[in-house]
Order: structure tokens, then sequence, then C-alpha cells
């Protein structure tokens, strides 16, 4: 995955460049919202990690101008704030960043574990389910369905979708799907 670190700062960059490689980021940098832009047009990161204050242009106007380009409108974006100013966080939420870091308060690593968790959330897995296995039989009984766990609609095997719904605590959403006409569990 590729991330774009915009922030003036080269201490903070370098910082936070070593710390996305070790977690096999793909890193380009930018000293300011110009040059992030810039950069983000050309390079299409699948992430973009910005500071709000910087000389040129802050975060604030590179993630306005961000989304009046089609080709980078749909990055998400991810706020870092030393301060964790509250009208920063709610102008930030407002133009639509996807999360606001605090930075004194969150720690490198778990700067990387929350921009993981972007991509994770809703995240869905397609699991095939044994109807022999274990509980099956108790629940195609339980959920009316029948032993061989098969769409009520056209009789296609049903599988197991898992969809994540909690990152941190690794929760799911469980629901039976038919992976032939669309029905599914509610
Ligand atoms: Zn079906």
């Amino acid at each position: 995955m590729k991330i774009l670190i915009v922030d003036d700062d080269e201490m903070t960059r370098s910082m936070y460049t070593e710390v996305f490689n070790e977690a096999g980021f793909n890193v380009v940098e930018a000293k300011d919202g110009v040059e992030g832009l810039d950069t983000a047009t050309k390079e299409i990161p699948d992430v973009i990690f910005t500071g709000i204050i910087m000389p040129r242009m802050d975060g604030f106007s590179l993630m306005e101008a961000l989304k009046k380009n089609v080709a980078t409108a749909n990055i998400p974006v991810v706020m870092s704030s030393h301060m964790g100013r509250e009208e920063d966080r709610q102008k930030a939420e407002k133009l639509g960043v996807k999360d606001f870091v605090v930075r004194d308060m969150t720690p490198p690593v778990k700067v990387v574990d929350r921009i993981n968790s972007i991509f994770l959330k809703g995240v869905e897995y397609k699991v095939e389910f044994n109807s022999n296995a274990l509980d099956a039989q108790k629940l195609a009984r339980d959920l009316s369905f029948n032993s061989n766990f098969q769409c009520p609609e056209c009789d296609e095997k049903l599988v197991l979708s898992l969809r994540i719904k909690n990152v941190e605590k690794l929760t799911f959403e469980a629901q039976f799907v038919c992976p032939d006409c669309g029905w599914k569990t509610k």
C-alpha cells in the first residue's frame, strides 16, 4: 500500500516514514500542501496522512483541493493534529477526513493501526460452509433452512458472509448469502 505523508517538519516526516516503511507501506513524502497535492496527483497513493499547519497550503486546503480533483477525490485522508483542538476536529470531519489523530496522544504504531483499520472496516469475507460440521444441522433447523443450506430462491449453496464490524475488537457481522442470486438472511 502506498501512503503519502505530508508534513512541513522533516523530523516528523522521517519518523513516520520509518514507521510506515517498517509496517510494509510504500512511502512518498511532501513538505507542504502544495507539494502534497502535486504528489497525490502524480502518485495516486492509497491513503494520505497530513499535518494541519504548514506553509503555503495547510492540511484543510489540501483536503479541499484533493476533493475537487476526480483523480484524488476518493483517496482517504487522515489528519494529524498536535493539539487536537475540537474546532479542528470538527472542520476535518466536515471536510470528510477518515480519521483525526491527536499526535501527542497517539504513538506512531497506533497511527499505523488506525490507518490499516480504514481499509478493514466493512471488508467482507465469504466463507464456504460445511453443512455436516458441528452444529450445522441444528443451525439449519433453527433457521428453517434445508439441511444442505441451499438458497430458498435458487437452490445454490449458501455461503457465510463475515463483515468486519469493529477492527480493534475484531467483531464480525455474520450473514448467510447466496452467491448466485444475492438472497441473504436478515
Ligand atoms: Zn439464490
